[in-house]
């Protein structure tokens, strides 16, 4: 193995005042002006990264102010290393100016220093290190900056859809050590239905949920009744209250990300499993009984029929994020992940279908195909020997419920740049990167740049 170590650690000062240079522009989306698509201040700092990229002697390409790129290197085949110059606001409570990008106790403090600026910095330090020691390579490097990977990373669409070349390998340091080889595939869809108000028994309003990607930690559901009705043997944790000569019935869960809904508690399933008791007539009944029977407080979809599993991955995740309805129609908005070494059309039709069966039609649908690329893989085996070698780490690659930014391009894998037992810090107040994590990233790319592209 390549390693550049002095190199890079005759770089340190250089590497720091690389990561300010980006952390001071507030790259945060905005409003598409002057032909620039996410806003000024996410395109400044994508002029800037080029230009620290010209200053360094590679050539630059900006596309379309979506993402940009710097080449090195010769031969048919590119290696790409992936990064992103947006970041999400800085928000309250922070104790240094988010956007100063202040040198404290060993530690660079400021909005993207950990996601992900200084990890495509520390790529850039990397490159220019194996550049200058004259490393001959038989692919291309291409370290490409992106702008919108906080908001849907469709930077990256924009870039296969416009011809940007798809590199043979390559990984994003916008993730975790070791290595994260599998991604459950993500699926969201919302189901609505018409509702009828007649009968005793009706529905005003339902509410439940913020996001498909939360689970929901309160729902409430404004029924009309009987004016004899009295809401007893309640389950726990739901409620009932009068309000306006209605009842309200409200439910609590537990709200944790979609990736793992086992852990949390679903407060729209729990209202529902105590509004099937009720004598509802038609659709409404019909509407509330299948919600309560096919969803209820299931996570694996295993009540949906969509339960697949691996052991690589788990069981497919289900949560059923929103729900909302008037008088008139009832929509529910569900996330589903389905395990790495399983496929989309084993569980989306057969979940559309026991919608549609019940008279509940498809208004909204979003698909992140699962990333999976097994440990005997290359790429797999070549990015894990560079971290084992810095770390004496031996832990396996994970695969994961989450998506990272890996699955915006083909045949690359997250890999860095947070190590385990690190502090989770990005997207919170005082994120921040200690200059001697940047510095093992820097030699930790700059060895697996070396790995994949080297002769
Ligand atoms: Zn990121």
């Amino acid at each position: 193995m390549i390693r550049l170590d002095d190199e890079i650690d005759g770089r340190r000062e250089e590497l720091i005042a690389a990561v300010q240079r980006l952390v001071r522009i507030r790259s945060v989306a905005d409003e598409e002006a002057d032909g620039k698509p996410y806003g000024k201040g996410v395109a400044d700092c994508l002029d800037e990264a080029l230009k620290m990229c010209r200053e360094m002697g590679f050539e630059t390409v900006n596309m379309d102010y979506r993402c940009g790129w710097c080449e090195y290197g010769g031969g048919e085949e590119m290696v790409a290393v992936l990064g992103h110059l947006d970041v999400v606001p800085e928000g309250e409570g922070w104790d240094f100016p988010p956007y100063d990008a202040v040198l404290s106790d060993g530690k660079i403090f400021g909005r993207g220093t950990i996601d992900d600026k200084g990890p495509a910095a520390a790529s850039l330090i990397a490159l220019k290190a194996i550049k200058e020691a004259g490393i001959p390579l038989k692919r291309r490097v291409r370290l490409i900056f992106g702008c919108s990977e906080e908001t849907g990373a469709l930077d990256m669409d924009h870039y296969l859809e416009n011809g940007g070349e798809i590199p043979v390998m390559g990984f994003t340091p916008d993730a975790e050590y070791p290595l994260i080889n599998g991604e459950k595939g993500i699926v969201v869809e919302t189901y609505e239905k018409p509702l009828s108000a007649d009968g005793d028994y009706s529905i005003i309003g339902i509410r439940g949920g913020m996001a498909w990607n939360i689970t929901p930690a309160h729902a409430e559901a404004v029924i009309k009744t009987p004016e004899d009705f009295r809401p007893d043997d309640l389950p726990e944790k739901v409620k009932a209250e009068r309000r306006d000569g209605a009842w309200v019935i409200s439910a609590e869960g537990k709200a944790v990300h979609a990736q793992h809904p086992e852990q949390g508690e679903n407060a729209i399933g729990r209202l529902f499993k105590y509004l099937c008791t009720l004598p509802f007539s038609g659709d409404t009944a019909d509407a509330i009984g299948f919600i309560a029977d096919k969803i209820g407080m299931d996570t694996t979809g295993a009540l949906l029929g969509c339960d697949l599993y691996d052991e690589i991955s788990g069981h497919t995740s289900l949560n059923m994020g929103v729900c909302e309805a008037d008088g008139r129609k009832i929509s529910v908005t569900l996330n589903y992940r389905y395990p790495v070494t399983h496929e989309y059309e084993e569980c989306q039709p057969v979940v559309e279908r026991e919608f549609r069966d019940r008279g509940w039609k498809r208004v909204y649908d979003m698909h992140k195909p699962k990333l999976y690329i097994p440990e005997d893989a290359g790429l797999v085996k070549s990015l894990l020997s560079v971290y084992r070698e810095y770390t004496g780490d031996m832990s396996a690659p994970r695969s994961i419920g989450g998506g990272t930014y890996a699955k915006a391009v083909p045949n690359i894998l997250a890999f860095g740049p947070v190590f385990p037992g690190d502090e989770v810090v990005e997207h919170m107040p005082n994120e921040f990167i200690s200059v001697d994590r940047l510095m093992e990233n820097a030699k930790i790319i700059a060895a697996a740049i070396v790995m994949l592209a080297g002769e």
